[in-house]
């Protein structure tokens, strides 16, 4: 049997034309081997762990990746605006919007993780406020908010 290394998921061409776009921005390359854990996070459509992503490409490439490496690939993602952290969960989750710099603003769904990246410069602009009005230098200022999302919030209703 033929070797299926370089086995990647599907990726909309509407992603990996951003992908390029924000790469190729950055002075980056998108490398396969990149492309491949992005084009694997962007067909799942949840946030992962770097732990359930090896383990979904290693199955998808049929081998074993170090870990170390697909870290090195997540920080290049994150480097280039294609992928954000979750810090309260430790997830990983492509950007809804990567053609542009932004802060992240989430809501994430605790009942079945569904997560929405919102862009608010209503709050952008509050939280440099609040921070200033402290003598405060943000340098990170992602918004995690959890909850229930709309359809999870439905259910409980009924
Ligand atoms: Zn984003
Ligand atoms: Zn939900």
């Amino acid at each position: 049997m033929a070797k299926r290394s370089a086995t990647t998921a599907p990726l909309a061409a509407k992603w990996r034309k951003l992908a390029e776009g924000r790469c190729a921005e950055k002075g980056e390359r998108l490398t396969p081997a990149r492309l491949a854990v992005y084009a694997e996070m962007q067909a799942r459509g949840r946030p992962l762990s770097a732990y359930e992503l090896i383990a979904l490409l290693e199955q998808r490439q049929e081998r074993k990746i170090a870990p170390l490496t697909v870290y090195r690939h997540l920080d290049f993602l994150m480097r280039t605006g294609l992928v954000h952290r979750l810090q309260s969960a430790q997830t990983y989750f492509p950007c809804d919007h990567p053609d542009h710099a932004h802060e992240s603003q989430f809501l994430l769904c605790s009942s079945c993780g569904h997560v929405d990246e919102v862009e608010s410069s209503g709050l952008e602009t509050l939280l440099a406020q609040i921070a200033d009005e402290h003598g405060f230098r943000p340098d990170n200022a992602v918004v995690e908010v959890k909850g229930l999302c709309g359809e999870c919030a439905v259910g409980v209703q009924d």
